[in-house]
């Protein structure tokens, strides 16, 4: 499918505003603070000075790695220095994986180097690398359509694009290629995996990210090149010859290790049982700071949560940093197992979890009754320049698996056009982060979760879906 951008006025006409005014529901005296919360966390630089001390004091955290529980005793500590009345930690199993070096030559017939990254879970290649005949696809979808002769003893290339776009739009069916390509690769009888790079980007810096063995299919090493040597990799094709590369991914994998959802409270005043969750998560790929994924988003989270706490919410605000999302959601899983018999105590969940650029759009998915609070909320998000949108908010990765369970979330929508230029790259580092659009961020969450916390109406679970 081909993607447009479209402009922001399009696009926020396109969006289905929320049908609802604001009445009541809140009263007069914490509208009036929303504003002058908004107002002073604009001005502030604590979102950025989080970021700044996660990325330079902690750095790259992969799960299951030292990295990952110093980040775990940073969390702690920086929740303790910030204030909040409750800290605590809960035990996530996460897995332990590291790499080594990573190396790739086009062999035959015009032999140069190729920047490459091992995915994420990756077995390692023997020593000295391995070295076959590539063949060439599209997407996983052309991949599983293939005839296995074709495949068989060869090393699978695919070739999937993404786009630049507001919303990062072509990610999801893109990344197909990166999470199970390496199994439906296996089982037609490939020896090995390469991509290119799920990113936007021109340049030589290859994207990692996860990826997930079939149970049962042979494991092959798999990476990721640059989308500048896909490029010139697939001019090299057009030339007609056999390709034959090397590859050489050293990787490690450990027994499980214990991490921990960090867990920071601001304690409400009149409902303090009832929950306003913002989250962000931890853990970050280890070829980066992981400034952008995620740690912009624990600085707003964190940031809005402090900024909050000087107006006494009424509800507690529960910031989440939640373990191993890298890994596919394991902390957030984790966290909605531990906590099922007390999820209908969270009123309200969002994760920020896409970059630092500034918010354009404001959806929920609340119970309709609920609609009316949300509508004050736009209100006071208009002078942010942020839209009302729909009520079909997904919430943010880790918090996406709550609605299930009829816990209502909001998306704070931010400019995704340039995130996956430096997804999962060493390039996702401090001096990507702007403080002035950070700041704006962290304004819209103290925002949301603020007037969440000071509706005085029931904030109800969601309907239940009828089940076909
Ligand atoms: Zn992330």
């Amino acid at each position: 499918m081909k993607s447009i951008l479209l402009p922001l006025t399009i696009m926020s006409a396109l969006a289905m505003p929320t049908m609802a005014n604001a009445n009541d529901s809140v009263d007069k005296i914490s509208i009036k603070n929303a504003h002058q919360l908004r107002d002073t966390a604009l001005k502030a630089h604590l979102g950025f000075d989080i970021v700044e001390s996660l990325t330079v004091e902690v750095g790259p955290r992969l799960a299951g790695t030292t990295a990952d529980l110093v980040a775990v005793a940073w969390a702690e500590d920086k929740f303790k220095a910030l204030g909040f009345d409750k800290i605590y930690k809960q035990p996530v199993e996460v897995r332990h994986w590291e790499r080594g070096f990573a190396k790739a030559s086009v062999v035959s017939p015009y032999p140069q180097p190729l920047a490459i990254t091992a995915l994420g879970d990756s077995v390692a290649t023997p020593k000295g690398g391995l070295r076959g005949e590539l063949v060439f696809f599209d997407s996983v979808d052309e991949l599983r359509h293939s005839d296995p002769k074709d495949v068989k003893g060869k090393i699978v290339y695919i070739d999937a694009r993404m786009h630049r776009h507001l919303e990062g739009k072509e990610y999801g069916t893109t990344v197909a290629g990166r999470s199970i390509g390496s199994s439906v690769a296996s089982e037609k009888g490939a020896i090995g995996l390469m991509i290119r790079s799920v990113g936007t980007d021109s340049s030589r810096m290859p994207h990692t990210g996860n990826m997930n063995y079939q149970e049962g299919v042979k494991k092959i090493p798999a990476g990721a090149i640059s989308t500048s040597d896909a490029m010139m990799l697939m001019a090299m094709k057009k030339r007609g010859k056999a390709i034959t590369i090397n590859m050489e991914l050293e990787t490690k994998a450990y027994k499980p290790k214990t991490s921990y959802n960090v867990i920071g409270e601001i304690t409400g005043s009149k409902y303090p049982d009832e929950y306003i969750l913002i989250g962000a998560h931890l853990d970050s790929w280890d070829e980066g700071t992981g400034a952008l994924d995620d740690g912009a988003g624990v600085g707003i989270v964190m940031a809005a949560a402090h900024a909050i706490k000087q107006f006494n919410p009424k509800r507690t605000i529960r910031v989440v940093l939640f373990a191993n999302e890298e890994g596919g959601l394991i902390g957030a899983k984790e966290y909605r197992k531990a906590n099922a018999k007390e999820l209908h105590k969270i009123k309200l969940a969002g994760e920020s979890d896409f970059g630092a650029r500034n918010i354009w759009r404001f959806d929920s998915q609340v119970h309709p009754d609920n609609l009316d609070v949300m509508a004050h909320i736009n209100k006071v998000l208009k002078p942010l320049s942020i839209n009302s949108g729909n009520n079909k908010a997904g919430g943010g990765p880790d918090v996406s698996i709550l609605p299930e369970k009829g816990v209502p979330v909001f998306s704070l929508r931010q400019n995704g056009t340039d995130y996956f230029d430096y997804h999962h790259t060493p390039n996702d580092t401090l001096d990507k982060v702007n403080p002035t659009e950070l700041a704006q961020n962290v304004a819209a969450w103290a925002v949301v979760a603020y007037i969440a916390a000071q509706a005085d109406e029931k904030l109800l679970a969601l309907p239940k879906k009828k089940t076909k």
